[in-house]
This record gives C-alpha cells, structure tokens and sequence, in this order.
C-alpha cells in the first residue's frame, strides 16, 4: 500500500470512529427500557369489535380513538402486550414499528424535494426556543425551571421540566388568576408542544396589537409547559416513536394515569407495569407528576388546559366519579370545542387519575382535555396548521368569565387567609376542595346557572354564609372579610414611679393590646383600698393614665387588667410601689452612719492615747 493509501484509509477509520463516538453519546442520553423492542401499531380483526375493545381497555391496552369498527380494532402495544394478545389467539396484523422519530423526519425532510421543511423540534430545541423568546419579550416572558423553583426531584433520567409565565409585570406575582396550558404528558403526541409554543408566540408578538391579547397578558399570570414528560418526549424523538410513558423502570408510567384522585379506583390506570396504561406503583409515585402537583398547589389554577392526540375532542368531567356540574362542564366543554374548530365534539376521559380531573378536584379548575388532531405525528405543516385552528379556543378560554372571584381576608387586619368554600346546593362526593390562595386570598368559583349558597369557613374565623345568584356569563366579584373569633386581651403594662412621697400625685401609664382591636376598659387596684372599676373606654394599644395619691407610708402592689368589649379578660399585671422610700434602706443609712462615727471615735482615742 502506498504511503497515499495508508493515510487515506487511517483517516477513513479515523472519521468512522469518532462519527460513532458521537452517534453513541447521542444515544446515551436515552436510558432504553430493559425491553430492546420499540412499541407496535396493530390491527385486530376481530367478530365483535366493539366488545372486545371495551374488555382491552379495561385490561389496560391503549385502543385507538375512532379506530373501532365492527370487525377490527387498531391499538399501540408494547411487546410484552403483544405477546399476550397473540397467546391470547387474536388474528393480528403489524402496520407499524416504533422507531426513532428523527430517522422519520429525515424521510419527510428527503420527500419534500428541496422544500423548506422546519419540522419538529426535539426536546433541547424546544427549551432553547423558550429562552429565545424570553430573551426577545423580557418584559412579559419569563423561562421557570419548575424542579428546582419547587425544589422536586427531576425525572428519573435526571431532567428538569420547564414552563413559560407569560404575564404583564412578569418578575412579579401579581394577584391575578392563574392559566395552565400544558402539553406532552404522553410522549408521542409531539403536535402538542408544536401547539404550546404557537401559543408562546401568538401571546408574545401580538401583545399590545391584539386587544383579546392584550387583556389576557394583562389580567392572567399564564403558565405554558410545552413538554410535561421530557424523558419520554426524547425517547420517543430518537428511539421510538410510539413511545408514550415516562422512562422509569421498568417499562415507563402513564403520566395521565399517576395522579391522585381516582387512582386507587376501579377506573383508574393499569396495574401491570408492561401495560401502555399503567398507573405507577403509587398515586404520584412520579416526579413529573409531583411537580405538576407542587406547582399547582403554589398557583392554584383557574383555568388549565392539557393538550394531548389524538380525536378532535373535548374532555370533560370525571370518568365513574360522579360530579355535581358534569352536565355544566360538558355544555362548556362543547363551547370550547366549536371555538376550537372541532364543532362541538366532547367526550368522556377514558379513566380516572388524569391530570385535569385531578386540577377540578384539588384546585376547583375550569380544566379541560382537548385530543387534538386526528393522528399522533402528522407533518409539521399539519400540526402547525392544527395550532392555529385550536388557538380561538385558547382565547374562548382566556375571555370566559369566572362565576364568582375574589379574595377572602381577615376584617381586621386585611392579611390573606386560606379559608375553605362549602357550596351548599350542591353534592360533592369525592373530597373536591374550594379554597382561597395564601398570597392574596384569591379564589374562584366556576358555576352552572343558578342560586347557590357560600359558606366560607377557616379556623378561628366565624363562618361567613352568603347567597349567589350566578347566570351563564356572570363575573360576579365577591369580596369576602372573615370575622376572627374573639380572642382576650393581653395584659396591661403598667409604667411610672417605683417609689415616691405619701400625699403627693402619681402618674402611672397602662397599654394593653387586643388581637380583635377590640375596645379595652381597665380594671386597677392601687392596694390602699381604691380601684378604678373598668375604666375607659380606650383603643387597642392606646395609654391609659391614672394619678393616684397613697395617703400612708408602706409598699404597694398595683394590679391592673383589662376587658374586652365582649367581657373577655386579660391576666394580670403587677408593679410594686414603695412610699415613701424604704425604711430599710433608711436603717442602713442610718447603720453606716454610726458605724461610721464608731470608727472615727476608736481613731479619736488612738491618737489620744499617742499623745
Ligand atoms: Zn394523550
């Protein structure tokens, strides 16, 4: 081999072996599941579909939304659930294999002959875009890192997970109402962080153009998270693009299955690990769903959307759970539907621990699903086009009014207090909570048409009952004040003279305080057989000054308490007063003095004697 060759062929190996290297650390970002093989998209050519598909569910297999015809059903496995369909003796077709989304891509980018074809961004790019545009809009948009704003763990391949507040003031907490809009709970539905920062970008450029905008920048603090599961997000993007869970052991967790309420009821997720469905060894064993759940209960949300695909659907309400306005949610479910362009199409969600069921139990949200689009990664230009079809249901949701706002607060001191709304008419039976924020005692009340009667109740507070009248489009602003419970007085302190002259005037100034500033009288004793019985009145904190003459030598002990205008009492204060001076200390004086005249007298006799 000539000298040429050999320098041509090191340098090949050369570049061969570091492109691996490279290909490799690519990889290693990824921890793939124990199973090597990606999930497949099946066909099963069944007699009675319809049956079949309902016991499939209820085993936990992911059915495919409008799938189901009479004689087939399509759903997404993973391969143990393939295996066991087909020890199972269904007639199953493969139509496609799980694989990585970028190589994908590239096949579309190569059949677009040359067109300019962007396409879909992986996860880093989709976090840099948010910089990108924070840096643009500083004075509206801001980037939080949720773990460690909220101190939670990261995900078990060690990521954080990001949302963009969008808001008027945006350094600061303003006591506004809360928005979420969140996409990518499941990892395969990548048109939903498409529609996220669609939504970043309509807010941001059209801010100050745009009047329904504008309003929404102005009075919302707006949270947009465009990738909830970034584990399964990158999964999906460089390994398998069926993927839909998180990436924890052994075969990853349903994100919409893992949250509290409903988890440990017969609707909930899957118990079986290897199952598309699986609900996760806990209720929010994840950490995904322990930030979502730390950062909600900081922002107590009024209104959330969760984007996911596939249907052309909103959904509303619980899945077997019952809830006192699920008729209310499914009418607004089909306004928000025909405002999205998907003309008025509603469902149900298909088990309980979702997340936005869990946002209408914890936080009283307006919290919708709305399955977007009519596959799970269609092509960029499709899901572009989506995001602005569904973005007027973006801003049917901004403008729909919030029944009954406002803040509740203590009467007196007009801090904020976290007190609980009982809505008397109607039945909740599941634990659902109404409460108000601690920041600024914000809460919200989204209502169906009609008479409803508040109870507002927080410890040490009495109970506020009040009457609403609530109509399809009212925004009534209730400010509510809590009255605290009585509580006593603290007791007086007594300041002035320790020791003085009999038949002369003293001075002695008395302050109590009152926790409820009620208005205080006091009560003294001057210990030589006068009181002055409950004088007063006089404010929390102000000086009460009383002159008292002791006609006779001797020490005194002054008491002093106070009383409330509810006859409640304080302790008493003591102050022990000497009139006039101390006959002790007289005597030692008078002690000194002739030990003094003794000493004087022996020295007297000494030099005496000397002489
Ligand atoms: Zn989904």
């Amino acid at each position: 081999m000539s000298r040429k060759w050999f320098i041509i062929s090191v340098s090949i190996i050369f570049i061969l072996t570091s492109y691996s290297v490279v290909a490799l650390n690519d990889l290693n970002q990824i921890t793939i599941p124990n199973e090597v093989e990606t999930s497949s998209h099946i066909i099963l050519h069944v007699d009675d579909a319809k049956t079949v598909a309902s016991i499939l569910k209820s085993d936990g297999f992911d059915v495919l939304y409008g799938s189901i015809t009479s004689t087939s059903l399509e759903l997404i496995v993973t391969p143990k659930e393939l295996n066991s369909l087909q020890m199972r003796g269904f007639e199953i077709e493969i139509l496609e294999r799980g694989r990585p989304f970028i190589e994908i891509q590239k096949e579309r980018i190569a059949n677009s002959q040359g067109m300019l074809f962007p396409g879909y961004p992986d996860l880093s790019e989709i976090i840099d875009e948010m910089y990108d545009v924070e840096s643009s809009y500083p004075s509206i948009c801001k980037v939080y890192d949720l773990t460690e704003t909220h101190g939670v763990s990261p995900t078990y391949e060690d990521r954080h997970i990001y949302a963009m507040k969008i808001s008027d003031n945006v350094d600061q907490d303003e006591d506004e109402p809360n928005f979420l809009m969140v996409s990518c709970h499941h990892a395969r539905e990548i048109i939903t962080p498409v529609i996220a920062l669609y939504t970043i970008e309509q807010l941001t450029k059209e801010y100050s153009y745009d009047p329904d905008i504008t309003a929404a920048v102005d009075d919302y603090e707006i949270w947009i998270s465009p990738v909830w599961n970034p584990d399964g997000y990158e999964y999906c993007y460089y390994y398998d693009n069926m993927w839909r869970k998180n990436c924890n052991p052994p075969n990853g967790v349903d994100l919409n299955r893992n949250y509290p309420f409903g988890w440990d009821s017969e609707c909930s997720g899957s118990t079986d690990p290897h199952s598309e469905t699986y609900k996760g060894s806990g209720p929010a064993s994840e950490a995904e769903t322990q930030t979502m759940i730390a950062f909600s209960n900081d922002r107590h949300f009024a209104k959330v959307i969760d984007y996911h695909s596939y249907g052309r659907v909103v959904l509303n309400g619980y899945c077997c759970h019952s809830h006192p306005f699920s008729s209310f949610f499914e009418s607004e479910a089909t306004s928000l539907s025909s405002a999205a362009g998907y003309n008025g199409a509603v469902g149900s969600p298909s088990a309980e621990g979702e997340h936005y069921e869990w946002q209408i139990w914890a936080n009283g949200s307006f919290a919708f699903l709305m399955e977007t689009h009519t596959e799970f990664q269609p092509s960029y230009s499709s899901a572009l086009a989506e995001a602005e079809q569904v973005w007027p249901g973006t801003i049917w949701l901004f403008n729909r009014p919030i029944s009954v706002s406002g803040h509740i607060v203590d009467s007196i001191t007009g801090e904020p207090l976290v007190a609980s709304i009982n809505i008397i008419d109607a039945s909740f039976s599941n634990g659902e909570e109404f409460f108000s924020e601690p920041s600024y005692g914000r809460y919200h009340l989204f209502l169906p048409p009609g008479t409803y009667t508040l109870e507002v109740s927080c410890e040490n507070y009495y109970t506020w009952t009040h009457e609403v009248t609530v109509t399809s489009d009212s925004e009534e602003i209730l400010e509510i004040e809590l009255e605290g419970f009585n509580e006593p007085p603290n007791k007086p302190s007594i300041n002035g003279p320790l020791n003085g002259k009999v038949g002369v005037e003293h001075e002695y100034t008395f302050t109590a305080t009152d926790p409820n500033l009620d208005v205080l009288e006091y009560y003294i004793k001057w210990d030589d057989g006068y009181v002055e019985l409950w004088a007063g009145p006089y404010n929390s904190g102000e000086e009460a000054i009383f002159n008292h003459i002791w006609e006779k030598e001797g020490t005194y002990t002054i008491q002093a308490k106070v009383r409330d205008e509810y006859g409640e009492e304080s302790d008493w204060e003591y102050l022990e007063v000497t009139m006039p001076r101390n006959k002790m200390l007289h005597n030692n004086l008078y002690l000194k003095l002739i030990n003094q005249i003794q000493i004087l007298k022996s020295e007297l006799l000494i030099e005496f004697w000397k002489i």
